[in-house]
């Protein structure tokens, strides 16, 4: 498809992770016309996860593993995927709905908006230069890179502490860095990090830059912030997980958002735009996880067949 052709669809749905996806399944399954149009891969935050532990019915599974049999369980029932397909702009206000891309035009009556979210960055000295050199936001991708060597993780939450865990399969030492004194990650996370040999916890302390030789990263500065003495400590990696930001910069001045750029629906999945839907991690919600996402997605799906059904009644 060229990129100024337009097609043509009931449903098109904007990010292909488990939010995404599960509503392709069920837009798709319900007989709809539906295109997924993904950034980069199918599969979102799932891509990044090592072991997925709480999707029941799915156990001892990886992230990309739940995030493939998705995708072709999607392709099964009809819905199309495009991947690599870069988004310039949405017109989310009329009757039809426009989504412009570098993979052509798509008009449909229902966009659903399950974009999700990407790992906030620290924004200090030395991230930036030593990105993909020492300096990661993905355990499952780079973790491998970091064999017999030492590493330090920054950040508290699930993240940070899952990760951290899963990263002593590889390297001799894991130092979490955290800013508070204690974590916020889940207790049965916490406690298999501080039961394993591997694991080093830092408390009150902040990294306010990473430091290199040019090559790859070589220490980082750890300041405490309740004396606020700092002092350079040696790793060979730094993975960062300080995060999430929702990946809603597209539909700014069209949705209503939350303080933290958060797309604000009611429990339908309904944003204020009829016959827009926001599903998964891109929304305000109390709990993100992949099998929130996913039902999410088939929620947002339902509805929108419904609101499609009422449309055509009208006509
Ligand atoms: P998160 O829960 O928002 O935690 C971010 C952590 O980074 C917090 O501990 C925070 O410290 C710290 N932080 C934030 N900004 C910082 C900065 N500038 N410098 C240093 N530290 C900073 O993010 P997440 O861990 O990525 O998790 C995101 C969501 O995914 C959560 O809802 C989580 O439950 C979910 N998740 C679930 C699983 C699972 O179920 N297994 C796995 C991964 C993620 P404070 O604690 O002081 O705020």
């Amino acid at each position: 498809m060229s990129s100024n052709e337009t097609k043509e669809y009931d449903i098109v749905i904007i990010g292909g992770g488990p939010a995404g996806l599960a509503a392709g399944l069920y837009a798709s399954r319900g007989n709809m016309k539906t295109i997924i149009l993904e950034k980069l891969l199918t599969g979102g935050q799932l891509n990044n996860t090592a072991e997925v532990e709480n999707y029941p019915g799915m156990d001892h599974v990886t992230g990309p593993e739940i995030g493939e049999e998705m995708t072709k369980q999607t392709k099964r029932f009809g819905c199309e995927i495009v991947t690599n397909c870069n988004i310039s702009k949405v017109e989310l206000s009329g009757k039809d709905k426009v989504v412009e891309s570098d993979k052509g035009i798509f008009k449909s009556k229902v966009v659903i908006i399950a974009t999700g979210s990407e790992y906030r960055k620290l924004n200090v000295p030395g991230e930036k230069e030593y990105n993909a050199r020492g300096v990661s936001y993905c355990a499952v991708c780079d973790g491998a890179f970091f064999k017999e060597k030492e590493l330090v993780v920054v950040g508290g939450g699930d993240s940070a502490v899952e990760e951290g865990t899963f990263l002593t399969k590889f390297a001799t030492k894991v130092t979490i860095v955290h800013r508070r004194d204690a974590f916020r990650a889940e207790k049965i996370i916490q406690d298999r990090a501080f039961k394993n040999p591997k694991i080093n916890v830092v408390w009150d302390t902040v990294v306010p830059e990473i430091k290199g030789n040019g090559n790859g990263v070589t220490s980082v500065i750890l300041k405490n912030v309740k004396t606020n003495e700092s002092k350079e400590f040696s790793c060979d990696g730094v993975f960062i997980y300080v995060g999430l930001d929702p990946n809603t910069q597209l539909f700014k001045g069209q949705l209503k958002m939350d303080n933290s750029g958060k797309i604000i629906t009611n429990e339908k999945m309904e944003t204020n735009i009829p016959g827009v839907y926001a599903a998964g991690d891109v929304r305000e919600t109390p709990l993100k996880q992949a099998v929130t996402a996913a039902s999410d997605g088939s929620l947002a799906a339902t509805m929108a067949i419904g609101y499609i059904g009422a449309l055509h009644d009208k006509e």
